[in-house]
């Protein structure tokens, strides 16, 4: 029995040993009188404490001012008590569920838990920017609603997650994301976002140039085969059989040239930051405008307009290689009796190597292209120039590992100009 049970009958029991000599003694009625008025007063007592724990009951805020009286005391200590652990242990758990939300949002990959309707429970700020969601308006919300993609909505209902689920964004952004959802807590799910725009765009571009190098070797092999089947098989005049070598040989030597820049497009893309030669430029300049002269072979205009003796920092071999790219490629591409200007030129702004010619330009739309390895304008203009449609690709590597820009201007039937800006740290001036 509890002490505040114990109380009461006490206050009851001495009631009733007050009231008993006096109902003897004086009169019955003044004991019974007595007694009554005892237990009156206790069931008083009891009555307005038990109504205020009524009224805190209603709206039970911890409150230390909140005390009983006589037995009542421990009830309400207890209660008040309880009440303030409850509070602490629900603003524990808030600051753990904060914390869980703050790790949610700091993830790189997007976040969406869903119930079992598919309605969005949360969604953290990295699958808000993923799928367009915002997730004030959107708890609540079936996510198939807002994501409509007809895929992704075929994936949600089907409910087989053995694989994740890749998709190429609506939202004219050109983004491929990949999602995984994950069963947790009965029917709930958990969508993982993750952006593989970057692998997915590495691999598309290994594929294409792994397509690509097979194309461009097959067409020189298949040339070269047919040609050596028809000199094992017929019988050919020595005339005949001098011309057939010829294209042989020229095929080869395609062959060569692929395997070649191949070779140097590789070796630059694994090889360590580029040597610090200081790089004579005039030697260099001099040496282009030979390469250039002899390319030519008189029939364009070679013109040199270098206003500068500064040197440039770098690889020599690599930027010798770039450089000559952009001089074959003005002779090769510009008709006979054009010009073609190598400039070299040094300011605040740092150092320019550009080469200009009066060739037959490039339309706007393949510009951002041509640095793609095997992108050409014209193919077939290409291969009769002895080109691989490596050559830029080459150059924007080479410039790229000496933190250079490759800026490309052009004017179809008017000329083309492009140029090497490199930073003031690697021009030295003599
Ligand atoms: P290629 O070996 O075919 O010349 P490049 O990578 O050097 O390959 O150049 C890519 C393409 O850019 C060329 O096929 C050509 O169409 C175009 N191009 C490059 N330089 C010039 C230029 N000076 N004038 C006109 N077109 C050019």
């Amino acid at each position: 029995m509890s002490v505040q049970v114990v109380r009461a009958l006490l206050a009851a029991f001495f009631s009733a040993l007050i009231a008993l000599p006096v109902g003897y003694f004086v009169a019955v009625w003044a004991g019974w009188t007595l007694f009554c008025t005892g237990l009156g007063l206790q069931l008083a007592f009891h009555f307005r404490n038990f109504a205020r724990l009524e009224r805190w009951s209603r709206n039970p805020i911890v409150d230390p001012s909140l005390e009983g009286e006589g037995a009542w005391d421990g009830v309400f200590g207890r209660l008040y008590q309880h009440e303030k652990d409850l509070r602490g242990q629900i603003a524990a758990r808030d600051q753990e569920i904060a914390l869980l939300i703050a790790a949610g949002q700091a993830l790189t990959d997007g976040v969406v838990l869903l119930d079992g309707d598919n309605q969005i429970l949360f969604c953290n700020t990295t699958a808000e920017s993923q799928l367009g969601l915002v997730v004030q308006t959107d708890r609540g919300q079936p996510v198939v609603n807002l994501v409509r993609h007809p895929e992704f909505v075929d994936y949600l209902l089907l409910g087989d997650f053995s694989r994740p689920l890749t998709l190429r964004s609506e939202r004219g952004e050109d983004r491929v994301l990949s999602i995984y959802i994950i069963p947790y807590a009965g029917k709930r799910r958990l969508m993982q976002i993750k952006d593989v725009t970057q692998s997915d765009r590495l691999d598309r571009m290994r594929r294409d140039f792994v397509a690509n190098v097979s194309h461009e070797l097959r067409t020189p092999l298949t040339v070269l085969a047919g040609f050596l089947e028809t000199l094992q098989e017929i019988d050919v005049d020595r005339e005949e059989r001098t011309r057939y070598l010829e294209l042989m040989a020229e095929q080869s030597r395609r062959m060569q040239s692929i395997v070649q820049d191949l070779l140097t497009l590789s070796s630059i893309e694994s090889a360590p930051p580029p040597a610090n030669d200081v790089v004579d430029m005039a030697s260099l300049i001099d040496k282009l405008r030979r390469d250039a002269e002899a390319l030519s072979a008189g029939r364009h205009q070679i013109v040199v307009e270098a206003d500068s003796k500064a040197d440039l920092r770098g690889s020599e071999p690599e930027l010798v290689s770039a450089f000559g790219n952009l001089v074959s490629n003005a002779v090769r591409y510009t008709p006979p009796g054009g010009t073609i200007r190598i400039i070299w030129h040094t300011g605040a702004q740092g150092g320019e190597f550009a080469v200009e010619d009066t060739g037959i330009g490039i339309d706007a739309k393949h510009v951002p292209r041509l640095t793609e390895r095997f992108y050409r304008v014209d193919r077939g203009r290409s291969r009769d120039a002895g080109g691989t449609g490596l050559g830029l690709a080459i150059v924007k590597h080479t410039l790229n590992r000496h933190q250079a820009q490759l800026d490309i201007k052009s004017t179809p039937g008017v000329g083309s100009r492009f140029s090497a800006r490199f930073a003031t740290r690697r021009v030295v001036d003599v």
